[in-house]
């Protein structure tokens, strides 16, 4: 099964994502944490990437088609991909749906994770994660292990991200508005949409999402 996790910055695809490959051998395919890894290997394309991101602006969408189409070729034997922070233009999501066709297994699900603006910075301004494994924290809704250590791999280094700031978040969230949103009645007219509430506990937010594929 191939599914979309759809929503703003701060929503909790990469949470919800991360369940999702423990619970269901699924592969979280995340073009954040992909650009983020060439940037800190400051490979030709993380060099050129670096300012973009740390503005908050959409990086060209070449680029992102580039780098799922490679992971779609290089993955095999799993129980399907979960698109996280992908696709965030129309023209992602033709391409995808272009590149999932050509696997025959195309996309089964969108879900998007309802949540209000207000909630967003709060969200944004409180993550963390872990610079092993990446499971996600936060600071008031899943804080950090008192013993200083991640709770799935032991590691104690955490991260927080360089634009995870309100002025970043802002400018994120104007480009969700004005590049990514229109991706919801795209879907919904393809009848692949599904909203959950993205507001609820981590736990809810997980047995909603379990509803849905599971339908
Ligand atoms: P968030 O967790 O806040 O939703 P991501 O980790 O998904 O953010 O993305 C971080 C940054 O990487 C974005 O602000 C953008 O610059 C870039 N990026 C990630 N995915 C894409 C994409 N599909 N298209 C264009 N830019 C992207
Ligand atoms: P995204 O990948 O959509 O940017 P994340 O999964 O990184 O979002 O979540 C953003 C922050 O919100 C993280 O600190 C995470 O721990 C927290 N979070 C995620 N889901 C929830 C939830 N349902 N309730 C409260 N906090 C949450
Ligand atoms: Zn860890």
């Amino acid at each position: 099964m191939n599914i979309i996790l759809l929503g703003p910055p701060g929503a909790g695809k990469g949470t919800q994502a991360r369940h999702l490959v423990e619970t269901r051998n699924m592969v979280q395919l995340s073009t954040g944490d992909m650009l983020r890894e060439a940037k800190d290997s400051g490979t030709e394309m993380g060099n050129l990437v670096a300012d973009v991101m740390a503005r908050g602006d959409l990086v060209t969408d070449e680029i992102v088609i580039g780098l799922i189409r490679e992971k779609l070729e290089d993955t095999t034997d799993h129980g399907g991909f979960i698109f996280d922070g992908f696709p965030r233009t129309l023209m992602q999501a033709t391409a995808l749906g272009e590149l999932l066709e050509a696997t025959g297994k195309p996309l089964d699900h969108v879900i998007q994770l309802g949540v209000d603006d207000e909630a967003l910075v709060a969200r944004i301004s409180g993550r963390s994660t872990c610079g092993n494994c990446g499971e996600v924290y936060h600071d008031v809704t899943k804080p950090q292990p008192a013993d200083g250590k991640c709770e799935k791999c032991g590691a104690s280094d955490f991260k927080r991200r360089a634009d995870d700031n309100e002025e970043s978040l802002r400018n994120r969230l104007m480009e969700y508005y004005k590049k990514t949103s229109p991706l919801l009645g795209y879907y919904y007219a393809h009848n692949m949409l599904t909203r959950v509430d993205g507001l609820a506990d981590i736990k809810e937010v997980q047995d909603s999402i379990s509803k849905v594929l599971d339908a």
